[in-house]
């Protein structure tokens, strides 16, 4: 009689599985040494979230000067919300790790959540990126539109802290200091014009997802991300010590702000002079909580963001300098990748000034610029390595023939009368 080998654990024989390992004492199939596999990974699971990074001493923490001096490495213009980022964050930071004195044992400090508002493409998500960066703390991006109250399809609020977590290296204490950007606040805005059957994007019941996140609250948050393991364990997340960082264009906005000034601020005035005062104003410098909420934001939420950091469109000055000054910016990007050919790349003035026009007539603001450099580069990048050019220069007439390809007559007169 022959003894046909069954694994030890699952008892199915060796024709019912992939593989099965035989032992001098039992035998074990593929499928239950997966099942071992995770088992073991299980137990091993909170020795990693138990290691966790000491918390930094307040006085190493950078300054506002410090932090301000760091973002203008990185971003371009937008003076004033740099500013205000960088006390905000330092604010943020002071409440969490500095010592209190006696004095003021009893003054609790509230979180200064930040709210950056301005057009896109104009470095809002930059700046909280290079602000996590300085901060060496983890940093993820949510965009409003995908966040859905629980239960709906789309991104939850745990999916995004999971993330955090991730970043974070499996540290809870140092996910729980972290920044969290989420974009496109204003597209969830009451009146908003995008609800779905599926998904409620229609705005108060995300607002108020949101508004619990803000105000600092426990979450559960599934240790493996995610709804495709039912059994699996949660962690609680506290999100009270995190900096929210939400950002939105507001179209629109700037007719609210006019408004209110027109008709309150500037009442003893003439007309006339009214309208000169008005059109001289930057209406997103002039943001305040009420026009928010005539926006659609509920006043819960403006009052969780107290700091609010205007932005500007970037012109063309602006852009051209984006291309070249940063340390990251993308006309050193490309300097590097084509270095490695030993191949040099010089864009002449004129050629940036007329990618930086048709950006501006794109409207995305610098998000425009890397589409157009990725085409410029392409034929370069492609022949230049196995050419044994040494150097390529991008100029007018270059920069000429991607606006006959890419950009229709019309828009090509738009750039050209710029
Ligand atoms: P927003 O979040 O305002 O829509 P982003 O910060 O995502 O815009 O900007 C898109 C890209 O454009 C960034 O990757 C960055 O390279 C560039 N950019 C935008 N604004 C600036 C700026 N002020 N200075 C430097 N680069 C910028």
């Amino acid at each position: 009689m022959t003894i046909v080998p069954v694994c030890s654990f699952c008892e199915k024989k060796q024709q019912e599985v992939k593989r099965l390992i035989l032992g001098p004492t039992g035998n074990i199939c593929d499928a239950c040494v997966q099942m071992c596999h995770d088992i073991v990974s299980e137990d091993q699971e909170p020795a990693v979230e138990a290691k966790s990074e000491p918390i930094p001493e307040f006085g190493s923490l950078p300054k506002p000067v410090e932090l301000y001096a760091f973002l203008n490495q990185y971003v371009i213009g937008q003076d004033k919300a740099k500013r205000v980022l960088s006390v905000a964050a330092y604010n943020h930071y002071k409440r969490l790790y500095a010592p209190s004195t006696d004095e003021f044992a009893d003054v609790e400090l509230q979180k200064s959540n930040i709210l950056l508002v301005g057009p896109t493409g104009s470095g809002k998500t930059l700046l909280a990126q290079s602000l996590a960066r300085r901060l060496n703390v983890p940093f993820t991006i949510a965009d409003a539109t995908t966040l859905t109250e629980s239960g709906y399809v789309g991104e939850d609020v745990e999916t995004m802290l999971f993330r955090l977590y991730q970043v974070a290296g499996q540290d809870l204490e140092k996910a729980q200091r972290g920044i969290v950007f989420i974009d496109e606040i204003d597209k969830i805005s009451r009146k908003s014009e995008n609800a779905s059957i599926t998904r409620d994007v229609s705005g108060e019941g995300v607002q108020q997802a949101l508004l619990k996140m803000l105000e600092g609250t426990q979450v559960n948050v599934p240790t493996r991300g995610g709804r495709k393991h039912p059994q699996q364990e949660f962690m609680t997340m506290d999100t009270s010590q995190m900096l929210f960082i939400v950002g939105g264009a507001f179209h629109g906005i700037e007719d609210i702000v006019r408004h209110r000034l027109d008709s309150k601020t500037f009442g003893f005035l003439g007309e006339e002079e009214k309208k000169k005062i008005v059109a001289k104003t930057d209406p997103y410098a002039e943001i305040q909580a009420e026009d928010l909420q005539k926006f659609g934001l509920i006043p819960e939420l403006i009052g969780r963001l107290p700091v609010i950091a205007p932005l500007e469109a970037l012109d063309e000055a602006a852009l051209v300098q984006i291309l070249t000054v940063p340390k990251n910016a993308l006309v050193k990007q490309y300097r590097k990748l084509m270095a490695v050919d030993d191949v040099t790349v010089d864009f002449d003035d004129e050629a940036l000034v007329l990618i930086a026009k048709i950006a501006a007539a794109k409207k995305m603001g610098a998000r425009a610029l890397r589409s157009i450099l990725e085409s410029l580069m392409l034929g370069p990048m492609f022949d230049a390595p196995a050419a044994r050019v040494k150097k390529i220069v991008i100029d007018r007439a270059a920069v000429n023939a991607y606006m006959q390809d890419h950009l229709s007559y019309g828009q090509r007169e738009l750039v050209l009368r710029k």
